[in-house]
């Protein structure tokens, strides 16, 4: 079983505006289209089983245009999709009950396109909610090429975040495998922590020998196979984790077993 636990569509109406937009600001080219049919696409290349679609509200105005957009995508074809919530949101508490009623796993947080510190009240209160009702956390976590002055998700506010939170009865998932394009604060905040880190995006900045020792060092258990796409493709980071000098059962447990386990799927 192979679960990508972090990829972005787009309604067909826009995905072609939104692609032109986000190529130009990250000077990125997209391995994939960036919508439905081009993703169920990708997957089948890949041998993806499930995709989780993580959709981020960056305007507070948006929430019922991505809740409506997830609603119609999830649980067809493979496709997971959690919801999208902004943490500067007044009615967060009924955001997240109409995430959760809408039979969504989990949300998306992004703190830099959001301008929020994971740390900060908004985000932990939320968080803390969220948790509460069951719902999975995926943060993006580290360094974003597009806002390279302020990282709002920085591994020592992420740690902060987690210690207020107290996450051991619910999944915190920290994206980029915990901070992107800033591994050292990893070793420094982050392992010891009862979170999940998602492999997305960064596996291109790291070398098979500095994935191991972070996936070992944090534990195995805790690691999701995650891509980005349309920013990376899906086949070539299946490919990749399949030559790592892992163990068959590390493996297996990092392209699915954990993420079948974290998203009761069987
Ligand atoms: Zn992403």
């Amino acid at each position: 079983m192979i679960v990508d636990f972090h990829t972005h569509i787009w309604p067909d109406k826009i995905s072609g505006k939104v692609k032109q937009t986000l190529e130009t600001a990250y000077n990125e080219q997209w391995q994939g289209k960036g919508d439905l049919e081009g993703l169920k696409t990708t997957m089948s290349e890949g041998s993806v089983d499930y995709s989780v679609v993580l959709p981020v509200v960056t305007k507070l105005s948006q929430f019922p245009s991505v809740l409506s957009y997830a609603k119609e995508i999830n649980g067809k074809d493979g496709i997971i999709s959690f919801g999208g919530i902004h943490p500067k949101s007044e009615n967060y508490k009924e955001e997240l009950k109409q995430i959760k009623e809408a039979g969504l796993k989990g949300i998306k947080l992004h703190p830099d396109f959001q301008k929020a510190f994971v740390d900060e009240i908004e985000t932990v209160r939320l968080v803390d909610y969220a948790l509460e009702l069951g719902l999975i956390v995926s943060f993006h976590a580290g360094f974003d090429p597009s806002i390279p002055d302020t990282t709002y998700c920085t591994a020592d506010r992420a740690r902060r975040l987690v210690k207020q939170v107290e996450a051991g009865y619910g999944t915190i998932i920290l994206a980029h495998m915990g901070s992107n394009m800033m591994d050292k604060d990893v070793d420094k905040y982050l392992l010891d922590l009862p979170v999940y880190f998602d492999t997305a995006y960064c596996l291109d900045f790291l070398s098979d020998k500095r994935f191991v020792e972070l996936a070992r060092g944090h534990g195995i258990d805790k690691i999701l196979f995650a891509t980005d796409s349309p920013w990376r493709s899906q086949k070539k980071f299946v490919d990749r984790i399949k030559q790592m000098p892992l163990e068959t059962e590390e493996v297996d447990k990092i392209l699915g077993g954990n993420a079948t386990r974290i998203l009761g799927l069987s």
